[in-house]
């Protein structure tokens, strides 16, 4: 079984053949995806999604780009949204990125107050991050929300030590099968296998084989494979423990 921890269904370029998409996902073997959301539009299709499919789970959160937008009146309407539905499983995607037009202190404070309603109902909090560092950790540190994923590793394996020390999960996305993507293969082949997920970012970072096209989930294992040759493993077996990790990232019992 494979599971897509990290993708955006809800997003406009899925609008049109959405239902085409979802059935050639039923007929995969892939079991679960995490539809994750960047603000409070795609959040409302997210968690629609996950009604209408058994196999879509939903992530709600505000991504740094529209972190202007936000209203902060409007937790109080993510919290209406986690209590109306068990398909939320985790707040994200949340981050902080250098290449935002939005100043530091504003993406802070957004990022602190999903971080707070990802500790308020025990959710599995998905990060978003370009750019930063301890500042991130530290700011998640202070929060401490229960279960913590890294979306679209992309940074080194220096980091990523950082990160799983922590207790934080890393999510692998198609980025990692480019031809020059040198320090993520490196980061990968360094991160412990208990910690590891994988995901497409999907319509984002179509893998190698589709490059350049709109990606999306079923493509989850052309990352797979691309790990377990970098880590030298079966893929059963490799697909047997992200499973596990899956269930451990976002507190999954069914
Ligand atoms: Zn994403």
């Amino acid at each position: 079984m494979l599971i897509d921890v990290h993708t955006h269904l809800n997003n406009v370029r899925f609008s049109r053949d959405l239902s085409a998409v979802a059935e050639r996902l039923k007929e995969s073997e892939v079991f679960a995806v995490v539809d994750s959301s960047t603000n409070l539009e795609e959040s409302k299709i997210s968690l629609e999604l996950s009604h209408r499919y058994p196999f879509i789970f939903s992530s709600l959160g505000f991504h740094p780009f529209y972190a202007a937008d936000f209203d902060f009146s409007l937790i109080e309407t993510y919290r209406g949204f986690i209590k109306s539905s068990p398909k939320v499983i985790a707040i994200g995607e949340i981050g902080l990125d250098v290449k935002a037009a939005v100043p530091l202190a504003r993406q802070m404070d957004v990022f602190k107050s999903f971080l707070q309603l990802a500790k308020e109902f025990n959710l599995t909090a998905v990060i978003h991050n370009r750019g930063f560092k301890d500042t991130i950790l530290d700011v998640i540190s202070e929060i401490g929300p229960q279960r913590v994923v890294f979306h679209c590793f992309s940074q080194d394996k220096e980091f990523l030590e950082k990160v799983t020390a922590k207790g934080y999960f890393v999510s692998f996305a198609g980025n990692i099968t480019f031809k020059n993507a040198i320090l993520i293969k490196e980061a990968a082949m360094a991160a412990p296998l208990d910690k590891l997920l994988v995901e497409t970012d999907a319509p984002f970072l179509a893998p190698q084989i589709i490059r350049g096209k709109r990606n999306e989930p079923v493509y989850v294992k052309e990352v797979i494979k691309e790990i377990a040759s970098l880590k030298k493993t079966e893929r059963d077996y490799l697909e047997k423990v992200l499973e596990d990790n899956f269930r451990k990232a976002f507190a999954y019992e069914g």
